[in-house]
């Protein structure tokens, strides 16, 4: 079995070699590599102890020396050297209360949660794959090291990471290991909540976003964000839609671009259905106002996920918005842009048709032919660069002061109704006729009408 790794790797491995240690490629690059994937970066693992490794190389920062991992710096880049070790006891289903170096490959590598992230490898020595993780590969499992419920009672983010490896190489979990999850899923509680945001968004952002229905299957999602396991298995009886809400969002996500910010909004758009159903004498099932309901769902649901706000806002107007019908007439569209800025309103359009195309066929190419009419009129709008905001109009705030007006809630009102002449037509974005404008509504002002 030969790979073939960098040289910059096999220079380091070599070094550790020369001073008389064991050294290999680790886990996740060992099975990317196998896998013929390009692996993002590559983990070291030595016989060598921390304060060898330091003697060898020049540069080396102490990353989590107690861990007995240390950074060895070349050429700016860091690559992570940790020594052979076994964890000690779990108190906490989060930290091994201890660590103790060990000669022994094999204990290195029971260590290490799936089999095929448990695999070593070095030019010199060969692959090292104590537990079929070649076989799983190229079957497509992810089978734990070792028994399942210890496994996900020492860490219980492992349970995340099988549903996340599946998505991402597009595996099966293997049965005992499913089973296992789906017995220690309440464990979720001690995982932190920064460790779960970062599972779900590389979860999301994978070729198959829709496996959060494994998460819930497995029992884990009602854990996590339990609004939206409650999604599965709600009815849309109305004629638009063809699936329940559950497996509407899961094709909404498929439909989506792999974007991080148009995933976590198609993920979390309808969340708020179940709350707000309503069944009409006809036995026809509404969301009244759900859009509004989801919105404060998602935000509870990010805050405690801790995501950065900036982030947040994006998918909370993307959620609010996904239903907003917009005109396709130049002046409805600006408008829609200047609540929600250009970017975010070319992802609205990429939502808008990602949900419409996870619910009845039989209305989707109207849908479709509105929402590429809007895109049409918003790529005109863009490339002649035609004002749809306040900041785009040629006169400012400055300008009505030295006209006589007050500072305060008038001048925005004025910029408004400046923006909206404007926003209709683009050519009496001039000085001249706004500021004449803005003189001609003064004289409405003080007869009460502002
Ligand atoms: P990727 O970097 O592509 O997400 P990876 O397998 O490299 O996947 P890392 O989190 O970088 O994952 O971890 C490197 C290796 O460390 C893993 O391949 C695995 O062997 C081991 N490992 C990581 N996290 C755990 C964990 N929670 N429990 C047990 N072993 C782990
Ligand atoms: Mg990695």
């Amino acid at each position: 079995m030969e790979l073939k790794l960098p040289e910059r790797i096999n220079s380091i491995l070599s070094r550790l070699e020369e001073g008389g240690f064991v050294a290999y490629a680790a886990g996740g690059a060992v099975r990317d590599m196998l896998m013929g994937r390009e692996p993002h970066d590559y983990d070291i693992a030595t016989s060598a102890r921390p304060e060898d490794i330091k003697r060898i190389f020049k540069r080396t920062i102490d990353t989590g020396i107690a861990h007995g991992t240390v950074t060895v710096v070349e050429n700016n880049i860091g690559y992570e050297v940790t020594t052979f070790r076994r964890d000690g006891e779990y108190f906490d289903g989060r930290h091994p209360s201890s660590v103790v170096f060990v000669d022994d490959i094999k204990e290195d590598c029971m260590r290490r949660d799936f089999t095929i992230n448990a695999m070593m490898y070095s030019p010199k020595r060969g692959l090292v794959d104590f537990f079929g993780g070649r076989q799983d590969i190229e079957q497509g499992i992810i089978r734990c090291v070792g028994d399942g419920q210890k496994r996900f009672s020492e860490d219980a983010l492992r349970m995340l990471r099988a549903v996340r490896f599946s998505a991402t190489l597009n595996f099966e979990i293997e049965a005992s290991t499913a089973a296992a999850i789906k017995k220690c899923s309440n464990l979720r509680r001690r995982i932190s909540n920064e460790r779960i945001l970062s599972e779900l968004n590389k979860l999301l952002i994978s070729d198959n976003p829709d496996y959060i229905r494994k998460l819930h299957e497995l029992g884990l999602l009602v854990h996590i964000i339990p609004k939206l396991d409650m999604c599965f298995g709600a009815e849309q009886r109305n004629k638009y839609h063809i699936y329940d809400v559950g497996e509407h969002i899961m094709h909404t996500l498929k439909n989506a671009r792999p974007d991080l910010i148009l995933r976590w909004a198609a993920l979390l758009h309808d969340i708020g259905k179940p709350d707000t159903a309503s069944v009409d004498s006809g036995g026809v099932i509404h969301f009244y106002g759900h859009h509004r309901v989801s919105r404060a769902i998602a935000d509870d649901t990010l805050h405690k996920l801790r995501m950065d706000k900036e982030s947040i806002r994006k998918i909370l107007v993307l959620i609010e918005n996904h239903d907003v019908r917009v005109d396709q007439a130049p002046p409805a569209v600006k408008r829609m842009m200047a609540k929600t800025g250009d970017e975010l309103f070319s992802m609205l359009l990429e939502l808008q048709l990602a949900d419409n195309a996870a619910k009845n066929p039989e209305y989707f190419e109207d849908k479709k032919l509105r929402i590429e009419g809007v895109r049409r009129t918003f790529n005109e709008i863009v490339t002649s660069r035609q004002p749809y905001r306040i900041s785009d109009l040629v006169v400012n705030g400055r300008d009505l002061i030295k006209l006589g007006y007050k500072q305060g809630r008038i001048i925005s009102d004025i910029l408004k109704a400046l923006l909206n002449e404007v926003i209709i037509d683009p050519k009496l974005n001039t000085r001249e006729y706004l500021l004449q404008r803005a003189k001609e509504l003064r004289a409405y002002q003080k007869n009460g009408h502002f």
